[in-house]
């Protein structure tokens, strides 16, 4: 009931919920107090949970963000829901998001931005925005965000959560709406390492619906947390990637990032530099492969099986106009003796032949904003004959490239530290006309996730110049060692 005050209280401001489970989650509420009364509490008894949008939670909403989806509800539950709900949790609501996962502002939302919950006049990033406004404003415990290239860690480290982007495999993609199959990642937000832990504990496994999910053991993350920081920090040896440090970084969090850093080496830490040589490349390497899986994963969406569909009657009239019109200029590329024109209109006639290709195209004009349309059309071309070899398989080997240098880097630490953003939050607007400018936000979260070792943000304060915005540290580390990132997330806190 408390969160579903605050909710009503400020969620029409930040639009972080963009729907609210109200009768759902008490009548939920009030039934795991029943069974607890009976001696029947379960693990997480009465914990309640946001969720991403692009998360599939049975019988509701799943929009992805996307005007594609806005009409679409879940048919089952994601595995990750499955195994929560097993477990005793709660769904409160959906989280915001961008669409499908594409941005870091949460400003390409079809369902309009979710604001900074210590400053409306800032984004809270993205793509899981909602998701870390819902844990900062108090709308729920814990949330469960998708991080890709970042979805997780940046927001968290905008809005002051703690976020954990899992080892890629840790945790099972199905029931998530995919973006970029190799990348993609589900993980928990929360305002503390011990919030990560306890829903990490439930969602980490193999799990048979999703074959890229890791037949590793899963620890009790709990348990790992139940060291002293003493442990933990003495003689653990902390890598400082160079690169991560460089020109371009507010020198406000490289101060912040680096005396927290000073403070695990007075703790004992053996801290030294290292060097990530292929970082430079991590932003061009993430948005060719980003955009070439997306334009295949989102290919489903034609109208027809998925989502929007334009409507059928305007499609064939605006059809038969286009064809009224085609026809009427070959007729006069043909009257004026201008063959060469009259043949490029034919084969565009040509085009206009199949209404079914004119509702595909309506549908997916109509349904995809223009950040998505964007990636798509970069994806296909990456992928298209003759600039395959050029973009997509030299990403490809640019990606293992890096990947080898967090190998490299492993050989001599047991952790990265780095920050997880190189500025503050920025204003709503400020970089909507400027798409790369918004890529180039991700450099220091996209190479985790092509390396696909898991990384966890954690808050280390506020910034000096905008002293309600906080800031965030990343913890990266080997795959599979989430136990080692959340105990050294635990000193720091
Ligand atoms: N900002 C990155 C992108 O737009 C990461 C998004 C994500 O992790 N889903 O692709």
């Amino acid at each position: 009931s408390s969160f579903l005050q605050r909710i009503d209280e400020r969620n029409e401001e930040l639009n972080a919920l963009l729907t609210v489970d109200r009768d759902g989650a008490l009548n939920h509420a009030r039934y795991l107090d029943s069974q607890r009364e009976r001696g029947n509490a379960r693990p997480l008894s009465g914990l309640v949970l946001a969720v991403k949008d692009n998360i599939c939670i049975r019988g509701q909403q799943v929009t992805a963000g996307s005007k594609m989806l806005a009409n679409f509800s879940s048919l089952y539950d994601a595995t990750v829901i499955e195994r929560l709900r097993e477990a005793g949790a709660i769904f409160i609501g959906k989280a915001n998001c961008d669409e499908f996962g594409m941005g870091s502002s949460n400003e390409t939302s079809h369902f309009g931005p979710v604001r900074h919950p210590h400053d409306t006049e800032f984004v809270p990033g993205g793509s899981s925005g909602g998701s870390a406004t819902a844990v900062a404003a108090g709308f729920c415990h814990i949330a469960l965000g998708s991080d890709t290239g970042g979805s997780i860690r940046q927001p968290s480290a905008f809005c002051g959560t703690v976020g954990l982007k899992p080892t890629y495999g840790r945790v099972s993609r199905s029931g998530l709406v995919a973006y970029a199959s190799s990348l993609d990642t589900i993980g928990p937000m929360a305002r503390s390492v011990e919030d990560i832990a306890t829903v990490l504990n439930i969602i980490a496994g193999e799990d048979a619906s999703d074959s890229t999910s890791a037949p590793v053991d899963v620890p009790d993350y709990l348990e790992a947390l139940d060291v002293t920081v003493g442990d933990t920090v003495s003689g653990l040896r902390v890598g400082i990637p160079k690169e991560y440090f460089a020109e371009g970084i507010d020198p406000d969090i490289d101060r912040m990032v680096r005396a927290q850093v000073e403070a695990l080496e007075d703790d004992g830490a053996v801290v030294h530099e290292v060097s990530l040589p292929h970082t430079e490349h991590g932003v061009a390497t993430y948005y060719l492969l980003a955009t070439a899986e997306a334009s295949s994963n989102l290919a489903r969406y034609d109208g027809i099986r998925y989502g929007h569909r334009a409507s059928e009657e305007d499609t064939v009239e605006v059809l038969q106009e286009q064809r009224a019109e085609l026809k009427e200029a070959k007729q006069e590329a043909e009257r004026n003796g201008n063959a060469q024109r009259a043949e490029r209109i034919a084969t565009q006639l040509k085009d206009t032949n199949s209404t079914l290709d004119a509702l595909y195209t309506r549908s997916r004009t109509e349904g995809f904003g223009e950040e998505v349309k964007r990636r798509i059309m970069l994806g296909t071309y990456v992928l298209s004959e003759g600039y395959y070899d050029k973009y997509y398989e030299k990403a490809q080997r640019v990606r293992t490239l890096i990947r080898h240098d967090f190998d490299r880097a492993f050989e001599s630490c047991d952790v990265l530290i780095a920050p997880t953003t190189p500025t503050p939050p920025f204003r709503l607007g400020e970089k909507t006309d400027d798409p790369l400018s918004m890529y180039l936000s991700d450099v220091f979260t996209v190479p985790a996730s092509l390396a696909g070792v898991p990384s966890l943000s954690v808050p280390i304060g506020r910034h000096p110049s905008e002293p309600n915005l906080p800031v965030g540290m990343q913890v990266i580390g080997r795959h599979f060692d989430e136990s080692l990132l959340l105990q050294v997330g635990q000193a720091v806190e």
